[in-house]
């Protein structure tokens, strides 16, 4: 089965080359300011295309799906598209389950506000899954952010990576270490998502094919193809037991906040939350 790989296209779906294949995915940011003229009209646009079969998330950006899921997943069904929302569908014997959330970044849409219930929030995920889509990657893959920092003399002890204008321009990893640990889990075959634009690429870790699929980059120009890979019957990578480099990511989610105060399940699943994170390994 090949698969269509496209996300982050924010408004600019018309615009998109969009390569043959049987299933084609996008992973979230459908528009740019949540409108819901700008996903309806994606809908439509996406039930056109000539793939047997598509499926799509919604993303930070995509704040009208936020109160308004049930009208989304109506129409999509009735345009004959899969609208993943912390659910599933099996297509010829393939699981995928699809999800918008994010770690908490401003006030966008499906933000998870910190650590626990990131960690409480990706237990739901099926262990069977074939194909997982998220808006988000997951910490220490393909999750690169490129900040320019105007606070030149800061030694934060950061990735400093050049010096633009007046700017120091810094990468640092912003994916969800919840995610990451309950994908070590979980191992799907693919695990596809968008979200930092600058991180787009494909690694493989493990038994899992990792994909940024973002359309467009950094400056919003839709400027990254499609990726087209198999599933189902693609000869896997054996797992080694040296293929993966265990790093602590330093997150700082916790909060004060009421929900986020640590529940009994958060404390049985303390040893997910000290899980070590993937962090960057030459594919
Ligand atoms: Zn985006």
């Amino acid at each position: 089965m090949q698969l269509v790989l496209i996300s982050d296209t924010h408004g600019q779906h018309q615009s998109v080359d969009v390569p043959a294949g049987d299933v084609l995915i996008h992973s979230g940011d459908l528009t740019l300011d949540g409108e819901r003229e700008v996903v309806l009209d994606f809908v439509s646009w996406l039930a056109e295309q000539p793939h047997k079969h598509k499926i799509f998330i919604a993303g930070n950006h995509d704040r009208w799906v936020q109160d308004n899921s049930d009208e989304l997943m109506a129409v999509s069904r009735q345009l004959g598209v899969h609208y993943l929302q912390e659910s599933s569908v099996k297509i010829d014997g393939v699981h995928f389950w699809g999800s918008p959330y994010t770690p908490e970044y401003m006030n966008w849409a499906f933000m998870l506000p910190c650590e626990n219930s990131a960690v409480r929030h990706w237990q739901q995920m099926p262990d069977d899954i074939d194909v997982l889509i998220t808006h988000g990657p997951p910490a220490g893959i393909l999750d690169n952010l490129v900040i320019a920092d105007r606070e030149l003399d800061d030694n934060s002890g950061e990735n400093e990576i050049g010096v633009q204008s007046e700017y120091r321009l810094i990468s640092r990893g912003v994916g969800c270490s919840a995610l990451a640990s309950r994908v070590l889990q979980v191992a799907p075959q693919c695990h596809v998502f968008g979200h930092i634009h600058e991180a787009y690429g494909s690694q493989t870790f493990g038994r899992t094919r990792f994909v940024n699929a973002s359309c467009m980059n950094r400056e919003y120009s839709l400027a990254n193809p499609a990726h087209v890979i198999s599933v189902n019957g693609l000869e896997l990578p054996e797992l080694s037991s040296n293929t993966f480099v265990l790093n602590k990511k330093q997150d700082n989610l916790a909060t004060e906040r009421n929900d986020c105060k640590p529940s009994v399940l958060a404390a049985e699943l303390e040893g997910d939350l000290s899980q070590p994170a993937l962090s960057e390994i030459a594919s």
